[in-house]
């Protein structure tokens, strides 16, 4: 294999001491620990899974966790009615995650992410959110693409303006598309394949400086069709019949070729999503704690002046523009 292993895991643990850190200085100014309330419908094995690791994630970074686990027979207005308690009240709540896929069929998943205030829809799938990445004023940004991001950035400089960035299954609301509109923000020439594009080689084979590959079907990446020096980022997840998981991309051929490469799930982008949710919890909380002179949470509402007696956000530097958080550095990408 020649080419570096971009450690998911390790860059992953590097973002969340940094959260763990941002979490501390917030108490030692005297404010609370941030708050996720987390909400699983049903017994899904997988969602208890993931739902149990951001739970734990959070605890370890110092954010309250706040669990609701609903039965599998929960009705609609039930979920949404949580939903609007959860937006409102208790105060300590900052992010709203409600655990999808998959809901119970019986649920329908859209109502209830419009109702999810902006500012605490740390899932960043709000359509006000969308619509902010889509306009390159980004607020809370869906995870695993801007934890990809991350991992890009991490390689050092990054390789965006003037490489061909394809995004394979870059139709999906949760991966692919917000992960076309972040590697375009960043200056990169996008491609976007899904399950319509004709002949996947000829978009991908030897095309593709930045491979990004989330489908959800095992190899779908042949190995030989990596450019030689590009980077490929693995998100998909596929479980075999022996249990095992493996990625979207023929791993030991496409290494061969890649300059960069994650590494087979589970070490690669699974991590950083993870990372990714609780910096969004420190972000939504650093943004919108209200103070006595600021009393409500009007972050993402259009119009007014600026919130006074905000503090800065963590990490991702910027300033605020009109109520709206705004970051210059992913704005003025190109
Ligand atoms: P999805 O089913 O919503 O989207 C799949 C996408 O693949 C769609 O855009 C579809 O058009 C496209 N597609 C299907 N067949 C194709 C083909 N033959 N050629 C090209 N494109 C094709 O799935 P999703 O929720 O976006 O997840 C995608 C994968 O990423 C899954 O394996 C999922 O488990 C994984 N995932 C991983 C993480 C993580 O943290 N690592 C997070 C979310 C999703």
């Amino acid at each position: 294999m020649s080419a570096k292993l971009i450690n998911g895991k390790e860059i992953a643990a590097q973002v969340r001491q940094q959260v763990a850190a941002g979490v501390e200085a917030r108490k030692q100014k005297g404010l609370r620990a941030p708050g996720l309330a987390v909400v699983l419908v049903g017994h899904d094995p997988a969602s208890q899974v993931y739902v149990g690791n951001k739970r734990k994630a959070c605890e370890q970074a110092g954010i309250l966790s706040l669990s609701y686990d609903l039965p599998e027979d929960t009705s609609q207005a039930a979920l949404e009615a949580l939903v609007d308690e959860l937006n409102e009240n208790p105060p300590a709540v900052d992010g709203i995650l409600v655990q999808l896929p998959p809901l119970p069929s019986h649920l329908d998943a859209d109502p209830i992410l419009v109702k999810i205030r902006p500012d605490k829809d740390v899932d960043g799938f709000h359509p006000y959110n969308i619509g902010r990445l889509m306009q390159r004023k980004p607020t809370l940004r869906p995870c695993t693409p801007a934890g990809v991001i991350t991992l890009l950035d991490s390689i050092g400089t990054p390789p965006y303006k003037g490489q061909h960035a394809v995004i394979v299954g870059g139709a999906s609301n949760i991966v692919g598309r917000p992960m076309s509109m972040e590697l375009l923000l960043k200056g990169a020439t996008t491609t976007v394949c899904h399950r319509f594009t004709d002949n996947l080689e000829k978009f991908v084979g030897g095309e593709a400086d930045i491979l990004v590959a989330a489908v959800g079907k095992p190899g779908i990446i042949k190995g030989e069709w990596v450019k030689r020096g590009a980077t490929v980022i693995d998100v998909g997840i596929n479980r075999m019949d022996d249990g095992k998981l493996c990625g979207d991309v023929d791993f030991d051929a496409a290494a061969e070729r890649a300059a960069y490469i994650t590494p087979p799930v589970p070490g690669g982008v699974g991590p950083m999503t993870i990372a990714t949710l609780l910096e969004n919890t420190l972000y939504a909380a650093t943004c919108c704690t209200p103070t006595p002179d600021a009393p409500s949470r009007e972050l993402f509402v259009s119009g007014g002046g600026n919130p006074p007696n905000k503090t800065p956000p963590p990490k991702r530097g910027g300033f605020f523009y009109g109520r709206a958080f705004y970051c210059p550095y992913l704005a003025l990408a190109f």
